[in-house]
């Protein structure tokens, strides 16, 4: 058995790759440290993005990383699997089997010993247990779901072609997922329209439930009014103050009794932590089910067991469930661990708010900056959806350096002006 130190990372999204990349690169690397990233999925992939997949306006083969590239590349172990257990006494993890969609078993149930776990499994929708939502929603929560619905997307509009007909979605949530969701939905059909596809915006009827009094409840008030009227002006309808209550093979079904017809619908609201935090016996979690950890992103009641990004919850002062907060917290947790495991203390983490932004496909964007940076105040258009990009390239940074992100930059460039920007098979 190695003595080195072993750090195993479960969840390999924005918190966990950053990570594990840069252990990989200098504990790893150096023989310090033995750095393994678990996770249930083959690929890595920059969640905001999912959206884009789900809607077929970027392809998600160029967009995702392999693990075990990024793995022998940046010298760490790459485990494919899903949390099963946790025992903390023996300080061990246990994978469930592995099964291929036929149901063969690929891999047995496993068992990983670490002297660190740290634990970033991301946050999905939260249904609240309504009646229907899981039966008849699609969830937009990772690729297999955006594939999943891209697929039916692609079918329904073909279908909708072949009868000249029209195609009907709704999506319940007005926070940036169900926003960004319905323009970028728009923007597919306009991007198809283009290649001579027979189907148009007016054929697509988008409509958006938010049970809040606005959509974007998050940013100010103006880019909610905005935003509205954008979404508005393309012909997608919106219904704020609308209390979902169940869903059915045809729609949605609301407080007030009324019903929104739809072919497609999708559900983008809430936040809850993964399931597995259940695994975690004796640590606290907060009421949507994430690990409660202190501000040095140590569980409260257990040292060795750190959480960060969506899944986690620092109870003196809470973060935002956003791109840009795991980003910080992997990068201080990161630096930090070199010290630590040296003897040394951990120093707290501190959020920096630098605004968020959200983009309406080519149509618009808003962003509002921290309160630390100018001032304050949204950014319209070009800038916010540059700054959008902008949080991406960073992460590309992060994971491949400079070089190699500056080179996907240019090949998504080429890879534009060569094929089509919409799925169109
Ligand atoms: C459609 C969409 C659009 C968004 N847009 C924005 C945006 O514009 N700006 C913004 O700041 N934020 C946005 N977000 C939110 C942002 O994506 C998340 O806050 C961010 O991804 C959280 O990072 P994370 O590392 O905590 O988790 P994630 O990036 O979600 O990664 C979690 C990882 O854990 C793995 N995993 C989960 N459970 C298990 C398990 N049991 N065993 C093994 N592995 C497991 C998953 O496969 C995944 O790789 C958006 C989210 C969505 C869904």
């Amino acid at each position: 058995m190695s003595d080195r130190f072993r750090f195993v990372i479960v969840g390999g999204g924005i918190a966990g790759m950053e990570m594990a990349t840069y252990l990989g690169n200098t504990l790893g690397r150096s023989g310090q440290a033995e750095v393994t990233l678990i996770d249930s999925s083959f690929f890595h992939v920059w969640k905001p993005m999912l959206h884009e997949f789900a809607a077929g306006t970027s392809p998600n083969d160029r967009n995702r990383v392999s693990f075990l590239a990024q793995a022998s590349r940046k010298s760490f172990k790459y485990w494919p699997g899903v949390l099963d257990g946790v025992d903390r006494a023996a300080r061990q993890v246990e994978l469930a089997p592995m099964e291929d969609e036929r149901g063969n078993v690929l891999l047995d149930r496993r068992s990983l010993s670490y002297d660190a776990l740290i634990v970033s499994i991301g946050s999905r929708a939260n249904d609240f247990g309504l009646p229907g939502i899981t039966e008849h929603c699609h969830f937009i929560d990772n690729l297999t779901e955006a594939d999943a619905f891209n697929t039916r997307f692609r079918s329904l509009v073909l279908q909708a072609i072949g009868q000249s007909g029209t195609l009907q979605i709704a999506i319940v949530g007005g926070g940036a997922t169900g926003v960004e969701l319905a323009a970028e939905l728009h923007r597919a059909l306009d991007l198809a329209a283009n290649y001579g596809a027979g189907m148009n915006r007016a054929d697509l009827h988008v409509t958006l439930l938010e049970a809040g009094p606005r959509i974007l409840p998050a940013f100010p008030e103006a880019v909610s009014e905005d935003s509205r009227r954008q979404l508005e002006a393309l012909g997608i309808t919106v219904h704020t103050s609308a209390q979902v209550t169940g869903a059915d093979a045809d729609g949605f079904l609301l407080g007030d009794g009324t019903r929104i017809d739809a072919r497609l619908k999708v559900w983008a609201a809430g936040v809850k932590a993964p399931a597995a935090t259940t695994l975690f016996e004796g640590l606290e979690r907060s009421r949507s089910g994430q690990l409660v950890v202190r501000p040095t992103l140590q569980t409260t009641r257990d040292d060795r067991i750190f959480a960060l990004g969506d899944c986690s919850f620092i109870a003196e002062k809470p973060v935002p469930a956003t791109a840009q907060a795991a980003r910080q917290q992997a990068r201080h947790l990161s630096r930090q661990m070199k010290g630590w495991i040296g003897g040394g203390a951990i120093a707290p983490f501190h959020y920096r708010d630098r605004g968020a932004v959200v983009s309406l496909g080519d149509y618009n964007g808003w962003g509002t900056l921290g309160k630390y940076h100018f001032g304050g105040g949204p950014l319209r258009g070009l800038p916010a959806r540059l700054g959008h990009d902008m949080l991406y390239r960073q992460h590309q940074m992060e994971i491949h350096g400079p070089a190699r992100a500056l080179a996907a930059w240019g090949a998504d460039q080429l890879d534009e002006f060569v094929r089509p920007i919409v799925r169109l098979d």
